[in-house]
């Protein structure tokens, strides 16, 4: 039985580098809001992977399409030629974004549209004559990526551990996060608090040293779902606008539709000059990011050097933007944004209703389809579980156990607060599947803390 279980679990020999401490299943198909393992096991995806099925598992009208243009042509060098799907998934999308944002680049992932975000800033000042403005603004809690300047600019301090010296130009200011900011009228205060914090910010660091400012509209992962207060964006991008430093808006992860708008910097206020999708924008299709930017700064490289130096192997690449234009037609035809606002309020709802009232939940929070849960070892004083007790990790796992998948990796991992879980389910999921999601999830927990 451990060799026929052995080869389930490692089916090519064991030789992908990876995590060897954990058992991984092996997943044969998914449907839906579900997934299938090899020994039949049925999941319910309540991360849609990492927040990436958006259109979820199996989705045979977007598979077909893709097909269509695979078979057609897969790949094409970015610097050569065009396709249309390109050019259809980019005209779509500008269409869609906030007024201003009239050119797209595509590209594999998020930490590479950040990173080109950020390139895109410093090299327009340089252009402008201005290359001393070299210093990006992000936020703590906040992530962007892993590759080296996305991981710069993430206050996620355990990723960085082994890595030596981040890049310099980085700047921090901390992010809203309610449970955390201490104040009695979070709606009421929070924008004024944080502002603040940030003109300290750029007092400190001289606004004519700044480049860009980069934020989640919605925080993701690393504070597990957390909505800003109300006016605290539109200061935000007024403020920046005075000193003229640029604003990126990172909705890697909750961009397209997962807020109850497609894009959630509309939603909050926010008006960036570069906007950063990813994740659902492919529903996991294929490797998508994508770009957007205003016109008039292009134009200023155009007239200057000539173009954005960057370029990439799969820079629109066929393959990947067709799986862009499939899903959002799927969005477009199934009307998706306006199903996740509606069954995303019966999902926030359900989630406050079930789950404030068990034990060691502090806090519950999110917008739409993307929820965060703060576990603390005392609910009056907020006081934290100890770090060694891995609390969410053992809660985690037995929710695996039970086939609730939920995302596993969250949390300011510097003690500063309890332990996080997010949830975020596929835009597709209906409300009989998130009355489900709830009842396993309240269940796992009030089991776990017995
Ligand atoms: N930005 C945000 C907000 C993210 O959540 C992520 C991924 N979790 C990234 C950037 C990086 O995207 P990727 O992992 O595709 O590089």
């Amino acid at each position: 039985r451990d060799e026929a279980e052995q080869s389930v679990r490692y089916p090519q020999g064991n030789v992908l580098l990876r995590n060897l401490t954990r058992d991984f299943p092996v997943v044969t198909h998914g449907q839906g809001v579900h997934l299938f393992d090899a020994r039949g096991k049925r999941y319910l995806d309540a991360s849609a992977g990492a927040l990436v099925a958006s259109v979820g598992h199996g989705n045979r009208e977007v598979v077909d399409r893709i097909h269509e243009q695979l078979l057609q042509v897969a790949y094409v060098n970015g610097t050569h030629f065009t396709t249309r799907v390109t050019e259809q998934l980019a005209s779509r999308l500008c269409a869609l974004a906030p007024p201003g944002l009239t050119r797209a680049a595509f590209l594999g992932s998020g930490s590479e549209a950040v990173e080109a975000a950020v390139k895109f800033a410093r090299q327009l000042w340089v252009e402008r004559g201005q290359p001393e403005r070299t210093k990006v603004i992000a936020r703590v809690p906040g992530y962007h990526g892993n590759t080296l300047y996305a991981l710069s600019l993430s206050g996620r301090p355990h990723y960085k551990t082994f890595f030596g010296p981040m890049l310099a130009e980085v700047v921090t200011t901390l992010a809203p996060y309610p449970y955390r900011s201490g104040l009695e009228d979070y709606a009421r205060d929070g924008a004024e608090h944080y502002v603040r914090l940030l003109e300290e910010t750029l007092r400190r660091e001289g606004p004519h040293t700044i480049a860009a400012f980069i934020a989640e509209p919605v925080i993701g992962s690393s504070a597990g779902a957390s909505p800003p207060p109300p006016g605290y964006f539109e200061r935000v991008s007024a403020l920046c606008r005075e000193y003229g430093i640029l604003t990126i808006a990172d909705e890697v992860m909750c961009g397209c539709g997962r807020t109850g708008r497609f894009f959630a910097s509309e939603q909050f206020g926010f008006t960036p000059d570069v906007l950063v999708l990813g994740k659902g924008l492919s529903g996991g299709y294929a490797p998508l990011s994508a770009l957007l930017v205003r016109q008039e700064h292009l134009e200023e490289m155009r007239r200057g050097s000539g173009s954005f130096m960057h370029a990439q192997t799969y820079l629109q690449a066929p393959a990947m933007t067709a799986a862009g234009l499939a899903v959002l037609d799927y969005y477009e035809r199934h009307d998706l944004v306006a199903h996740a606002a509606r069954v995303g309020e019966h999902f926030q709802r359900r989630l406050r209703k079930a789950l404030l009232p068990l034990p060691h939940v502090g806090s519950v929070q999110g917008v739409g389809l993307m929820a965060g849960v703060e576990f603390v070892e005392d609910t009056s004083s907020r006081r934290p579980f100890p770090r060694a007790r891995k609390v969410v990790e053992r809660l985690l796992a037995e929710l695996f156990e039970r086939g609730l998948v939920l995302w596993s990796n969250t949390g300011h991992a510097d003690g500063t607060n309890g332990d996080l879980l997010m949830l975020g389910p596929p835009l597709v999921i209906t409300e009989a599947e998130v009355d489900e999601l709830v009842d396993t999830l309240a269940r796992g927990i009030h089991h776990f803390f017995q």
